[in-house]
Protein backbone atom coordinates (compact mmCIF):
# COMPACT_ATOMS: atom_id res chain seq x y z
CA UNK A 1 0.00 0.00 0.00
CA UNK A 2 0.90 3.61 -0.90
CA UNK A 3 2.12 5.51 1.68
CA UNK A 4 0.87 9.34 1.23
CA UNK A 5 2.47 12.44 3.44
CA UNK A 6 -0.07 13.17 6.04
CA UNK A 7 -0.16 16.62 5.16
CA UNK A 8 0.46 17.52 1.16
CA UNK A 9 -0.43 20.60 -0.64
CA UNK A 10 -2.73 20.72 -3.22
CA UNK A 11 -2.01 23.34 -6.31
CA UNK A 12 -5.07 23.62 -8.91
CA UNK A 13 -4.18 24.76 -12.12
CA UNK A 14 -6.78 27.01 -13.76
CA UNK A 15 -5.82 27.91 -17.88
CA UNK A 16 -8.18 30.82 -18.77
CA UNK A 17 -8.68 32.62 -22.29
CA UNK A 18 -11.34 35.38 -22.46
CA UNK A 19 -12.89 34.57 -18.84
CA UNK A 20 -13.54 37.82 -17.45
CA UNK A 21 -17.23 36.63 -17.23
CA UNK A 22 -16.93 33.30 -15.55
CA UNK A 23 -13.99 34.48 -12.91
CA UNK A 24 -16.24 35.54 -10.14
CA UNK A 25 -18.32 32.64 -9.90
CA UNK A 26 -14.79 30.70 -10.41
CA UNK A 27 -13.00 32.64 -7.78
CA UNK A 28 -16.12 32.49 -5.38
CA UNK A 29 -16.10 28.58 -5.71
CA UNK A 30 -12.63 28.40 -5.14
CA UNK A 31 -13.04 30.30 -2.04
CA UNK A 32 -15.79 28.29 -0.60
CA UNK A 33 -13.01 25.18 -1.33
CA UNK A 34 -12.68 23.26 1.67
CA UNK A 35 -10.36 20.11 1.31
CA UNK A 36 -8.81 19.92 4.22
CA UNK A 37 -4.78 20.54 2.98
CA UNK A 38 -2.73 23.41 1.90
CA UNK A 39 -3.77 25.48 -1.37
CA UNK A 40 -2.55 27.08 -4.21
CA UNK A 41 -4.00 28.39 -7.22
CA UNK A 42 -1.90 28.91 -10.05
CA UNK A 43 -4.55 30.96 -13.47
CA UNK A 44 -2.71 30.70 -16.57
CA UNK A 45 -3.55 33.36 -18.44
CA UNK A 46 -3.39 32.42 -22.15
CA UNK A 47 -3.00 35.77 -23.61
CA UNK A 48 -6.63 36.89 -23.12
CA UNK A 49 -8.03 40.12 -24.51
CA UNK A 50 -10.82 41.05 -22.25
CA UNK A 51 -10.63 41.80 -18.31
CA UNK A 52 -9.40 38.55 -17.39
CA UNK A 53 -6.07 39.45 -16.34
CA UNK A 54 -7.13 42.45 -14.48
CA UNK A 55 -9.22 40.39 -12.66
CA UNK A 56 -6.78 37.96 -11.63
CA UNK A 57 -4.38 40.51 -10.95
CA UNK A 58 -6.73 42.12 -8.21
CA UNK A 59 -7.62 38.40 -6.59
CA UNK A 60 -4.05 37.44 -6.49
CA UNK A 61 -3.16 40.55 -4.32
CA UNK A 62 -6.30 39.85 -1.98
CA UNK A 63 -5.20 36.24 -1.38
CA UNK A 64 -1.66 34.92 -0.98
CA UNK A 65 -2.87 31.53 -2.73
CA UNK A 66 -3.44 32.84 -5.68
CA UNK A 67 -1.08 33.42 -8.28
CA UNK A 68 -1.18 33.86 -12.26
CA UNK A 69 1.17 33.42 -14.57
CA UNK A 70 0.37 35.65 -18.32
CA UNK A 71 1.51 34.73 -21.61
CA UNK A 72 2.95 37.38 -24.35
CA UNK A 73 -0.77 35.78 -26.91
CA UNK A 74 -2.52 33.24 -27.12
CA UNK A 75 -0.82 29.69 -26.92
CA UNK A 76 -3.82 27.30 -26.74
CA UNK A 77 -5.51 25.43 -24.44
CA UNK A 78 -3.17 22.34 -24.08
CA UNK A 79 0.15 24.72 -24.07
CA UNK A 80 -1.44 26.60 -20.84
CA UNK A 81 -2.08 23.72 -18.62
CA UNK A 82 0.85 22.52 -19.43
CA UNK A 83 2.73 25.57 -18.61
CA UNK A 84 0.39 25.51 -15.22
CA UNK A 85 1.95 21.92 -14.84
CA UNK A 86 5.53 23.31 -14.80
CA UNK A 87 5.05 26.37 -12.62
CA UNK A 88 2.64 24.30 -10.53
CA UNK A 89 4.04 23.34 -6.94
CA UNK A 90 2.95 21.11 -4.40
CA UNK A 91 2.42 17.22 -3.95
CA UNK A 92 -0.48 17.27 -5.85
CA UNK A 93 -1.81 18.91 -9.15
CA UNK A 94 -5.57 19.32 -10.12
CA UNK A 95 -6.09 20.60 -13.68
CA UNK A 96 -9.67 22.22 -14.21
CA UNK A 97 -11.10 24.27 -16.72
CA UNK A 98 -12.40 27.95 -15.61
CA UNK A 99 -15.52 27.69 -16.77
CA UNK A 100 -16.83 25.42 -13.59
CA UNK A 101 -17.47 22.64 -16.44
CA UNK A 102 -15.04 20.53 -13.97
CA UNK A 103 -16.77 21.15 -10.89
CA UNK A 104 -13.89 22.01 -7.79
CA UNK A 105 -16.84 20.25 -5.53
CA UNK A 106 -15.62 16.57 -6.93
CA UNK A 107 -12.03 17.21 -5.47
CA UNK A 108 -12.46 15.82 -2.17
CA UNK A 109 -13.31 12.47 -4.36
CA UNK A 110 -10.38 12.79 -6.33
CA UNK A 111 -8.11 13.28 -3.15
CA UNK A 112 -9.91 10.82 -1.24
CA UNK A 113 -8.81 7.90 -4.51
CA UNK A 114 -4.90 9.55 -4.42
CA UNK A 115 -5.50 8.56 -0.93
CA UNK A 116 -6.28 5.22 -2.12
CA UNK A 117 -2.87 4.91 -3.78
CA UNK A 118 -3.77 5.95 -7.40
CA UNK A 119 -1.50 8.14 -8.53
CA UNK A 120 -3.94 10.33 -11.59
CA UNK A 121 -7.60 10.58 -11.01
CA UNK A 122 -9.39 12.09 -14.06
CA UNK A 123 -13.00 12.84 -14.78
CA UNK A 124 -14.85 10.84 -17.10
CA UNK A 125 -18.34 13.03 -18.65
CA UNK A 126 -21.46 11.19 -18.50
CA UNK A 127 -23.84 12.84 -19.91
CA UNK A 128 -22.28 15.49 -23.25
CA UNK A 129 -24.27 18.73 -23.93
CA UNK A 130 -22.67 18.76 -26.88
CA UNK A 131 -24.80 18.32 -30.53
CA UNK A 132 -25.62 14.95 -31.62
CA UNK A 133 -22.94 15.60 -34.22
CA UNK A 134 -20.29 16.81 -32.07
CA UNK A 135 -20.84 13.38 -29.48
CA UNK A 136 -20.87 10.97 -32.41
CA UNK A 137 -17.81 12.96 -33.84
CA UNK A 138 -15.97 12.13 -30.07
CA UNK A 139 -17.23 8.58 -30.14
CA UNK A 140 -15.36 8.15 -33.60
CA UNK A 141 -12.73 9.68 -32.29
CA UNK A 142 -12.12 7.67 -29.43
CA UNK A 143 -12.68 5.03 -30.60
CA UNK A 144 -9.87 5.15 -33.18
CA UNK A 145 -7.71 6.38 -30.77
CA UNK A 146 -8.02 3.51 -28.46
CA UNK A 147 -7.87 1.13 -31.45
CA UNK A 148 -4.41 3.04 -33.11
CA UNK A 149 -2.68 3.80 -29.95
CA UNK A 150 -1.02 1.66 -27.54
CA UNK A 151 -1.64 3.32 -24.70
CA UNK A 152 -4.59 3.75 -22.34
CA UNK A 153 -6.60 7.04 -23.21
CA UNK A 154 -9.73 6.59 -21.28
CA UNK A 155 -12.94 7.10 -23.80
CA UNK A 156 -14.68 10.65 -22.18
CA UNK A 157 -12.02 11.81 -20.08
CA UNK A 158 -10.24 15.37 -20.53
CA UNK A 159 -8.13 17.36 -19.00
CA UNK A 160 -9.91 17.41 -15.21
CA UNK A 161 -7.52 15.33 -13.19
CA UNK A 162 -5.99 15.15 -10.29
CA UNK A 163 -1.89 14.07 -10.26
CA UNK A 164 0.83 13.68 -7.75
CA UNK A 165 3.64 14.89 -8.51
CA UNK A 166 5.46 12.15 -9.92
CA UNK A 167 3.13 12.20 -12.40
CA UNK A 168 3.30 15.93 -13.06
CA UNK A 169 7.16 15.29 -13.52
CA UNK A 170 7.22 12.47 -15.74
CA UNK A 171 4.73 15.44 -18.16
CA UNK A 172 7.44 18.27 -17.56
CA UNK A 173 9.57 15.80 -18.99
CA UNK A 174 8.01 15.52 -22.27
CA UNK A 175 9.45 18.25 -24.64
CA UNK A 176 7.19 18.09 -27.34
CA UNK A 177 5.34 20.81 -28.96
CA UNK A 178 1.95 19.33 -30.17
CA UNK A 179 0.56 18.55 -26.91
CA UNK A 180 -2.16 16.54 -25.78
CA UNK A 181 -2.13 16.53 -22.16
CA UNK A 182 -4.48 13.64 -21.37
CA UNK A 183 -2.47 11.31 -23.80
CA UNK A 184 0.73 12.21 -21.66
CA UNK A 185 -1.03 11.78 -18.54
CA UNK A 186 -2.30 8.37 -20.12
CA UNK A 187 1.60 7.65 -21.30
CA UNK A 188 2.90 8.19 -18.16
CA UNK A 189 1.45 5.26 -16.40
CA UNK A 190 1.43 4.64 -12.62
CA UNK A 191 -2.12 4.00 -11.07
CA UNK A 192 -4.73 5.38 -12.66
CA UNK A 193 -8.19 5.68 -12.07
CA UNK A 194 -11.76 7.59 -13.37
CA UNK A 195 -14.55 9.24 -11.24
CA UNK A 196 -17.46 9.83 -13.41
CA UNK A 197 -18.82 12.69 -13.70
CA UNK A 198 -21.78 14.66 -14.94
CA UNK A 199 -20.17 17.88 -16.88
CA UNK A 200 -22.49 20.82 -16.43
CA UNK A 201 -22.82 23.62 -18.91
CA UNK A 202 -19.82 26.54 -19.15
CA UNK A 203 -21.43 28.76 -16.68
CA UNK A 204 -20.74 31.69 -18.41
CA UNK A 205 -18.89 33.55 -21.44
CA UNK A 206 -18.93 31.17 -24.45
CA UNK A 207 -16.26 28.36 -25.48
CA UNK A 208 -13.20 29.10 -27.70
CA UNK A 209 -12.99 25.31 -29.26
CA UNK A 210 -14.36 25.67 -32.60
CA UNK A 211 -14.42 22.91 -35.42
CA UNK A 212 -11.60 24.36 -36.28
CA UNK A 213 -9.15 23.96 -32.69
CA UNK A 214 -10.96 20.86 -31.76
CA UNK A 215 -9.90 19.37 -35.21
CA UNK A 216 -6.39 19.93 -34.59
CA UNK A 217 -7.03 18.89 -30.90
CA UNK A 218 -8.00 15.33 -32.20
CA UNK A 219 -5.03 15.44 -35.13
CA UNK A 220 -2.74 16.32 -32.47
CA UNK A 221 -4.13 13.41 -30.11
CA UNK A 222 -3.96 11.14 -32.82
CA UNK A 223 -0.51 11.26 -34.84
CA UNK A 224 1.66 12.54 -31.61
CA UNK A 225 0.41 8.75 -30.08
CA UNK A 226 0.35 6.70 -32.89
CA UNK A 227 2.66 6.29 -36.60
CA UNK A 228 -0.66 4.15 -37.75
CA UNK A 229 -1.78 6.79 -39.82
CA UNK A 230 1.24 6.82 -41.72
CA UNK A 231 1.23 3.00 -42.48
CA UNK A 232 -2.62 3.02 -43.43
CA UNK A 233 -1.48 5.64 -46.32
CA UNK A 234 0.98 2.89 -47.68
CA UNK A 235 -1.65 0.57 -47.30
CA UNK A 236 -3.74 2.48 -49.24
CA UNK A 237 -1.17 3.12 -51.41
CA UNK A 238 -0.52 -0.70 -52.64
CA UNK A 239 -4.23 -1.33 -52.67
CA UNK A 240 -4.74 1.58 -55.31
CA UNK A 241 -1.82 -0.03 -57.38
CA UNK A 242 -3.12 -3.19 -56.60
CA UNK A 243 -6.46 -2.21 -58.24
CA UNK A 244 -4.57 -0.50 -61.20
CA UNK A 245 -2.47 -3.95 -61.64
CA UNK A 246 -6.18 -5.90 -61.75
CA UNK A 247 -7.31 -3.58 -64.47
CA UNK A 248 -4.14 -3.91 -66.23
CA UNK A 249 -4.38 -7.42 -66.10
CA UNK A 250 -8.45 -7.35 -67.23
CA UNK A 251 -7.25 -5.17 -70.04
CA UNK A 252 -4.85 -7.15 -71.34
CA UNK A 253 -6.94 -10.64 -71.43
CA UNK A 254 -9.70 -8.76 -73.40
CA UNK A 255 -6.99 -7.48 -75.57
CA UNK A 256 -5.49 -11.56 -76.33
CA UNK A 257 -8.88 -12.86 -76.38
CA UNK A 258 -9.18 -10.72 -79.70
CA UNK A 259 -12.23 -8.67 -78.34
CA UNK A 260 -11.77 -4.64 -78.73
CA UNK A 261 -11.28 -3.07 -75.78
CA UNK A 262 -14.21 -0.80 -74.19
CA UNK A 263 -13.89 2.43 -75.20
CA UNK A 264 -11.15 3.94 -73.01
CA UNK A 265 -11.66 7.12 -71.99
CA UNK A 266 -14.22 6.78 -68.77
CA UNK A 267 -11.81 4.17 -67.59
CA UNK A 268 -8.39 6.35 -67.85
CA UNK A 269 -10.21 9.03 -66.05
CA UNK A 270 -11.55 6.87 -63.09
CA UNK A 271 -7.82 5.61 -62.81
CA UNK A 272 -6.30 8.73 -63.02
CA UNK A 273 -8.82 10.15 -60.40
CA UNK A 274 -8.67 7.02 -58.31
CA UNK A 275 -5.05 7.71 -58.11
CA UNK A 276 -4.63 11.38 -58.27
CA UNK A 277 -6.73 11.66 -55.44
CA UNK A 278 -5.18 8.51 -52.99
CA UNK A 279 -1.41 9.72 -53.71
CA UNK A 280 -2.77 13.58 -52.54
CA UNK A 281 -4.36 11.78 -49.36
CA UNK A 282 -1.72 9.91 -48.72
CA UNK A 283 0.91 13.17 -49.04
CA UNK A 284 -1.66 14.58 -46.99
CA UNK A 285 -0.70 12.39 -44.32
CA UNK A 286 2.51 12.62 -44.45
CA UNK A 287 2.36 16.50 -44.51
CA UNK A 288 0.72 16.30 -41.24
CA UNK A 289 3.56 14.61 -39.82
CA UNK A 290 6.37 16.68 -41.30
CA UNK A 291 4.72 19.72 -40.14
CA UNK A 292 5.08 18.65 -36.86
CA UNK A 293 8.22 17.56 -37.04
CA UNK A 294 9.03 20.61 -38.51
CA UNK A 295 7.43 22.43 -35.03
CA UNK A 296 10.05 20.54 -32.95
CA UNK A 297 12.91 20.39 -35.27
CA UNK A 298 12.39 24.46 -35.02
CA UNK A 299 12.72 24.54 -31.25
CA UNK A 300 10.93 27.42 -29.97
CA UNK A 301 9.84 27.64 -27.02
CA UNK A 302 6.06 26.30 -26.31
CA UNK A 303 5.07 29.38 -24.96
CA UNK A 304 6.63 33.38 -23.82
CA UNK A 305 6.30 34.45 -20.51
CA UNK A 306 4.51 38.40 -20.07
CA UNK A 307 4.54 38.09 -16.36
CA UNK A 308 3.76 36.30 -13.21
CA UNK A 309 1.73 37.68 -10.28
CA UNK A 310 0.65 36.17 -6.63
CA UNK A 311 2.90 34.17 -5.61
CA UNK A 312 4.74 33.60 -8.49
CA UNK A 313 5.93 37.44 -7.76
CA UNK A 314 9.26 35.54 -5.67
CA UNK A 315 9.47 32.85 -8.70
CA UNK A 316 11.70 33.61 -11.67
CA UNK A 317 9.06 33.17 -14.37
CA UNK A 318 11.27 33.27 -17.56
CA UNK A 319 10.36 31.77 -21.02
CA UNK A 320 11.59 28.06 -21.27
CA UNK A 321 14.27 27.71 -23.86
CA UNK A 322 13.30 24.96 -26.01
N1 LIG B 1 -8.55 27.94 -22.90
C1 LIG B 1 -7.24 28.42 -22.93
N2 LIG B 1 -6.70 28.81 -24.14
C2 LIG B 1 -7.40 28.72 -25.29
C3 LIG B 1 -8.70 28.20 -25.26
C4 LIG B 1 -9.26 27.81 -24.06
O1 LIG B 1 -6.59 28.52 -21.90
O2 LIG B 1 -6.84 29.09 -26.32
C5 LIG B 1 -9.13 27.53 -21.62
C6 LIG B 1 -10.49 28.12 -21.30
O3 LIG B 1 -10.37 29.36 -20.65
C7 LIG B 1 -11.10 27.07 -20.41
C8 LIG B 1 -10.52 25.78 -20.95
O4 LIG B 1 -9.35 26.14 -21.68
O5 LIG B 1 -10.69 27.21 -19.06
C9 LIG B 1 -11.49 25.01 -21.82
O6 LIG B 1 -11.93 25.85 -22.86
P1 LIG B 1 -13.44 25.90 -23.34
O7 LIG B 1 -14.35 25.95 -22.17
O8 LIG B 1 -13.53 27.02 -24.33
O9 LIG B 1 -13.57 24.52 -24.08
P2 LIG B 1 -14.76 23.44 -23.98
O10 LIG B 1 -15.06 23.25 -22.51
O11 LIG B 1 -15.88 24.04 -24.72
O12 LIG B 1 -14.19 22.22 -24.60
MG1 LIG C 1 -15.64 24.68 -21.29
Amino acid sequence: MTVRKPDPELCLVIPCFNEAEVLPDLLASIRALDLGLRLRVLFVDDGSHDQTFALLAKACAKDKRLACLSFSRNFGHQVAVSAGLQYAYGDLVAVLDADLQDPPELLPDFIAKWHDGFDVVYGIRTNRKESWFLRIAYKIFYQLLNRITHIDIPRDSGDFALMDRRVVSVINQMPEHNRFVRGLRGWAGFRQVGIKYARPARQAGKTSYNMRRLTRLALDGLLSFSSIPLRFSGWIGAAAALLGFCYLAYALIINLSGQSLPEGWTSTVVLVLFLGGVQLMVLGVIGEYISRIFDEVKGRPHYVVREGTGWLKDVETTTPSP
